[in-house]
C-alpha cells in the first residue's frame, strides 16, 4: 500500500460523506490529496488523470472525515476491565484512585496512552480530546502513533505523583504546552477535573488563563446525582449555577456528561452557549443516570460524543456510544423526530471539531482541510443490503469495518496493519506488565 502514501494521490470510493454544511453524501467521487490537505473532491465521471496520479480505488466503500473522540482519558486503558461491576463513587474510591496513587508515573501514562492511541486509530479515530495526569506522556505517545491529540492541562485539588498543588499543576501544564508548541498534531486545553475536585479560587484562575491564552476549558459536569447534592451542601447551588456565577462558562466551555439537568441548568447552558460532550456508554455502565440526549441537543451550542476512559467504557471506538446515543434519543419523553444518520455522524466529526474549536482544520471533507480520513469497507456480509451507508455503519457495522485511516494525508492504518514502525506486540506486553502490579 506504500504507493498511496505519497504526497499527491487520489482515493475513489462509492460513497463519501463530507459532513460539510450541506451534509453532502457524494456517490462515485474522487478525493484528491496533496501533501497534508484535501486538494479537491471531483466526480469520477469528470476526472481525467492528466498528472498520472496514483488513484486508490476502494470500490464498495464509504469515506468519512476522521472520527473525533471528544472526551477520553487514554492512559486509563491500564484499568480496562478492573472493576466492571461498580458505581462511579465506589469505582473511583475503591479501584481507580488507589491504583493511580500506587502506580501513576510518566512511563505508565506513556505505555497506556500508546495502546489507547493504537486502539483509537484502528477504530477510525484521527483526533481525541484527553484529560489526565502527565499530559506530556500522552502527547508523546500520540505523536509516536501519529494521531491528532487535543490534550488537557489537568487541575485537581489533591496531590498526585504528577503534581503537588494548583500552582504545581499549572506550572507543569504550561511547560507541557510550551514544549509541544511546535508539534503540529498536538493542541491543548485547560482541564479542571470537575466542580467537586476544584475550588472557586482555582476555577477563577483557570478562567483568566483561558482568556489570556485563548484556550478552551474542558471539565466533567453534572455526571451524578451525588455531585449535585454535594454542591448544594457545600456551595448552596448546583454546579452549573456555581460556575456560572464565577464567570467560568461560555462558548469555550466543554461540559462533559451533563446527565442531570434541571430547567435552570438548561437555561444556563443556553445563555452561555456551552458545548456538551455526552458519554452515554460510560454513564450507563457506571449507573450515573440516563443522559437526556434530546434535551442536550435543544440546549447546547454543540453536542458531540466521547467514549470516556477505558475504565468506564472498555472501548474507545465510539461506535457503541454513537448507537446508544441514537437509541436513547428515540426513547426520551416527548421526542417526535429521530436524529438521522447524517446528524449522528456529525456528532463524531464536524460537531466535535467545533467543540474543540478546530473546525477550520478538521471535521469535514472539504477543500484545504486536513486530509484526516477513514475508509469503511461496506462489502462485508453483515452489512448487506445497503440503503444508507451511514446508517449501515451506525446500526449494523462499526470499527471492524475500518479499512484505511489517514492523518494529514499519511496512511496510518490499512487492512488491520499499522503503517508506521510501531511494535504493537511490545505495546501489548508492556500493558500486561503494568496489569501485574494492579491491586484488585
Ligand atoms: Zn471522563
Amino acid at each position: 500500500m506504500s504507493d498511496i502514501s505519497n504526497s499527491h494521490f487520489g482515493i475513489h470510493a462509492k460513497w463519501i460523506y463530507t459532513a460539510n454544511s450541506k451534509q453532502e453524501l457524494l456517490e462515485d467521487h474522487i478525493i484528491l490529496i496533496k501533501n497534508d490537505l484535501i486538494e479537491e473532491i471531483v466526480p469520477f465521471s469528470d476526472f481525467s488523470n492528466n498528472e498520472d496520479l496514483n488513484i486508490l480505488n476502494l470500490g464498495e466503500s464509504l469515506i468519512t472525515p476522521g472520527l473525533i473522540n471528544a472526551h477520553t482519558h487514554s492512559a486509563m486503558t491500564f484499568l480496562k476491565g478492573i472493576s466492571d461491576d461498580q458505581r462511579l463513587n465506589d469505582w473511583l474510591e475503591k479501584s481507580i484512585w488507589p491504583n493511580e496513587e500506587k502506580l501513576l508515573s510518566n512511563d505508565l501514562v506513556y505505555d497506556a496512552s500508546q495502546l489507547a492511541c493504537l486502539e483509537m486509530l484502528s477504530s477510525g479515530i484521527t483526533t481525541f480530546n484527553d484529560m489526565y495526569f502527565f499530559p506530556d506522556a500522552t502527547a508523546k505517545a500520540a505523536t509516536v502513533v501519529g494521531i491528532r491529540a487535543n490534550i488537557g492541562l489537568v487541575f485537581i485539588e489533591f496531590k498526585s505523583s504528577y503534581a503537588n498543588d494548583f500552582t504545581d499543576y499549572l506550572d507543569k501544564g504550561l511547560k507541557f504546552r510550551d514544549d509541544f508548541r511546535g508539534e503540529e498534531n498536538v493542541t491543548t486545553t485547560l482541564a479542571p477535573h470537575a466542580p467537586y475536585t476544584v475550588s472557586d479560587d482555582s476555577f477563577l484562575k483557570i478562567r483568566t488563563y483561558a482568556d489570556q491564552l485563548g484556550m478552551n476549558i474542558h471539565c466533567h459536569m453534572h455526571e451524578t446525582e451525588w455531585e449535585i447534592i454535594n454542591s448544594i451542601e457545600q456551595h448552596n447551588v448546583r454546579p452549573l449555577a456555581r460556575l456560572d456565577s464565577l464567570g467560568l462558562l461560555g462558548p469555550d466551555f466543554i461540559a462533559v456528561h451533563c446527565v442531570h439537568l434541571s430547567s435552570s441548568d438548561i437555561e444556563i447552558i443556553k445563555k452561555n452557549q456551552i458545548n456538551i460532550v455526552t458519554c452515554p456508554v460510560s454513564n450507563l455502565k457506571l449507573a450515573s443516570g440516563m443522559p437526556k440526549i434530546n434535551t442536550m441537543l435543544n440546549a447546547a451550542q454543540n453536542v458531540s460524543i466521547g467514549s470516556d476512559g477505558s475504565a468506564s467504557n472498555n472501548k474507545l471506538g465510539l461506535f457503541d456510544d454513537l448507537k446508544l446515543f441514537a437509541l436513547l434519543q428515540r426513547n426520551e419523553a416527548g421526542v417526535t423526530e429521530f436524529t438521522n444518520s447524517k446528524n449522528l455522524f456529525d456528532m463524531v466529526t464536524i460537531n466535535a471539531a467545533k467543540t474543540l474549536n478546530m473546525q477550520d482544520q478538521i471535521g469535514s471533507i472539504e477543500k484545504n482541510k486536513k486530509a484526516d480520513l477513514v475508509a469503511f469497507n461496506l462489502s462485508d456480509i453483515h452489512l448487506q443490503p445497503i440503503y444508507d451507508p451511514l446508517s449501515t455503519i451506525i446500526y449494523s457495522g462499526g470499527r471492524d469495518n475500518v479499512e484505511h485511516v489517514w492523518v494529514n494525508g499519511d496512511l496510518k492504518f490499512s487492512e488491520t496493519e499499522f503503517i508506521n514502525d510501531i511494535d504493537v506486540e511490545t505495546s501489548i506486553n508492556k500493558i500486561k506488565l503494568w496489569k501485574n502490579k494492579i491491586s484488585t
